[in-house]
C-alpha cells in the first residue's frame, strides 16, 4: 500500500504580523524616523578605512536599496561576504 499521508491540513496558520524590521540589514543600519519617515542609517565603515560611511535610505517598506548598498560598497550579503546575487 502507498502510505502517501497527507498532513497539509494545519498548514493554514493565520499569518498577520506585520513585516517589522527583522530584516538582516538591520545588523548594519541603524533605523531612524525623520518626520514619520524612516531611514536606514548605514552603520558601517567605509572598506578599507576608518570613515563611517553613513549611507542613508528611505525606507519605504522597501530595504532593497539597502541590500543594494551593502553588497556594493561593503560586500556584505544576506548569507555572509561577498557572495553576489542578482536581485531584480
Ligand atoms: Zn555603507
Amino acid at each position: 500500500m502507498d502510505s502517501q499521508t497527507t498532513d497539509i491540513q494545519n498548514n493554514r496558520r493565520r499569518r498577520t504580523i506585520e513585516r517589522v524590521k527583522t530584516s538582516w540589514i538591520w545588523e548594519f543600519f541603524t533605523s531612524e524616523d525623520r518626520d514619520g519617515v524612516k531611514w536606514a542609517v548605514c552603520k558601517l565603515d567605509k572598506i578599507g578605512t576608518d570613515t563611517p560611511c553613513n549611507k542613508q535610505y528611505k525606507t519605504g517598506g522597501s530595504t532593497k536599496n539597502c541590500i543594494d548598498h551593502l553588497l556594493n560598497k561593503h560586500q556584505i550579503s544576506k548569507d555572509g561576504v561577498k557572495e553576489i546575487q542578482v536581485i531584480f
